[in-house]
């Protein structure tokens, strides 16, 4: 998934770019993602200067992730808007120097993979629920409370909460 830089710095109208990545390896880590469709870029490099390329479009998946109050799985779309700069020239010396918002290169060919993955974890949803208002499983029997209500009592108080009531006397 490479762009040939000088091509795309003096390409005259936008290069199209459309690949997907297979990004299941990424999601290991995350036990509440049970799979990931592959992440489709579909982007656009724009010649930004003499030795400058703008890569901007989107990259989408679907993941299949447990809700994370009573696991249900449930599908969600990743839709990321993608924006980088890449500047091809050795990263200045001085700070003032450096863009931030750019992404130093000095190879002739850019790979694109490590700036997509990196933009796809970085968006990955946390704690995704099934529905605003789902109640979660039962933490004395593991009901699932949408489907059925379990008549655990549990109303016990957490002890973390019955020490700051002490507390508070
Ligand atoms: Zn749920
Ligand atoms: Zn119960």
């Amino acid at each position: 998934m490479h762009f040939q830089f000088r091509k795309a710095a003096s390409a005259e109208g936008p290069t199209k770019f459309h690949e997907s990545l297979d990004v299941s390896d990424l999601i290991k880590g995350r036990k509440d993602i049970a799979s990931v469709s592959p992440l489709a870029a579909d982007l656009q490099l724009y010649a930004a200067g003499e030795d400058m390329v703008d890569v901007r479009g989107t990259l989408k998946a679907e993941l299949n992730v447990a809700c994370s109050r009573c696991l249900t799985p449930v599908s969600r779309a990743v839709d990321i808007d993608f924006k980088e700069r890449f500047i091809h020239e050795q990263e200045p010396e001085q700070e003032e120097d450096m863009d931030d918002n750019a992404i130093y290169v000095v190879d002739e060919s850019v790979d694109l993979v490590p700036y997509l993955e990196e933009s796809f974890m970085l968006n990955l949803p946390f704690a995704v629920v099934c529905k605003d208002d789902c109640k979660g499983l039962c933490p004395a029997c593991g009901t699932n409370l949408n489907e059925h209500e379990c008549g655990c009592d549990t109303t016990a108080v957490d002890p973390r909460l019955a020490a700051l009531k002490d507390f508070f006397k």
